[in-house]
């Protein structure tokens, strides 16, 4: 069985500066793997713990510093790594970033049988990217995923996050399927799994690689367009609050407003 786990490299800090391009400032932050991805990671490696047979590739699309997040998914027991990196990509939206993961798993990937990734990146926070590459590939996808509980080779067992609860869903391969945090502690890397890391290359495939072209990618293949970005204001300490104020409508007389009652 083959599981391919997306993994994005997110800035290392609440303290997020903007460019001007109204875009995240990444470069010169330290980086770490999304934290949703490594719950993404430790699901794939329960299914290697109590499967045979399962070879777990971890992918990124980003720049060439990538190299160390998939360093890291090694150093805990995925067995191989890929990196999309071009300079082509940059500026890439959360459809360009879909299109060009999806591609590069058509290419030079298709074998495979599952793929995991977060459910958010904690720095764009949008929840589109593991949903567009499910699309762009055709394939069917489980959100908001809590625990994947039974594997039986065709399919998958995994209870998901809905308002009113859990909900258990099977799923047939090849599905997408984008993980909420686990109950478990992550992995932490041993000595072995570093050495590996440390030993072991990182597939990177360009824009070419992948067949697409310059129209398709960054921020020319993107149809988001950032106008503005700002910091709300902090309102703390501007709220007054009230009780024992009566009904509702007795609080809108009081306190103005139109009231129909
Ligand atoms: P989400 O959709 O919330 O992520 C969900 C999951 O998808 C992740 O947990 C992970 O499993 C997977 N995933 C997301 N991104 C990747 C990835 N890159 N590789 C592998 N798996 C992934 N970002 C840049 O890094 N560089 C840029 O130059 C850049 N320019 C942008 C320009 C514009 C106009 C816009 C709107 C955004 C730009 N971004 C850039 C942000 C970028 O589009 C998003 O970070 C990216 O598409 C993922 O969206 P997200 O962060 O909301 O992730």
């Amino acid at each position: 069985m083959k599981i391919l786990v997306c993994i994005k490299q997110v800035p290392d800090t609440t303290d997020i500066k903007w460019t001007e391009n109204n875009t995240i400032q990444r470069e010169g932050v330290e980086s770490v793997i999304n934290p949703y991805d490594v719950f993404a990671i430790e699901e794939a490696l329960k299914l290697k713990k109590s499967i045979d047979n399962v070879e777990i590739t971890a992918l990124t699309m980003g720049p060439l510093q990538a190299e160390d997040i998939l360093k890291k998914a090694i150093a805990v027991g995925c067995d191989h790594a890929v990196l999309i990196s071009d300079k082509k990509f940059a500026g890439a939206d959360t459809y360009a970033t879909g299109k060009t993961i999806a591609s590069a798993i058509k290419t030079k990937l298709a074998d495979y049988d599952l793929i995991l990734c977060g459910q958010f990146a904690v720095d764009g926070d949008t929840a589109q990217t593991g949903p567009s590459i499910a699309n762009q590939l055709g394939i069917p996808q489980v959100t908001y995923v809590r625990k994947l509980y039974k594997c039986d080779g065709k399919s998958i067992y995994a209870t998901r996050e809905i308002e009113e609860g859990l909900e258990a869903v099977k799923a047939q391969f090849p599905v997408l399927i984008c993980v909420l945090k686990g109950y478990e502690e992550p992995t932490r890397p041993k000595i072995n799994g570093i050495i590996k890391a440390q030993n072991s290359k990182i597939t990177v495939y360009s824009m070419e690689d992948i067949g697409l072209t310059p129209e398709d990618v960054g921020i020319k293949g993107s149809p988001t367009y950032v106008s503005r970005a700002f910091r709300p204001q902090n309102t703390r300490g501007e709220c007054e609050i009230y009780s024992n104020c009566g009904t509702f409508a007795e609080k809108i007389k009081k306190f103005g407003g139109l009231c129909n009652e």
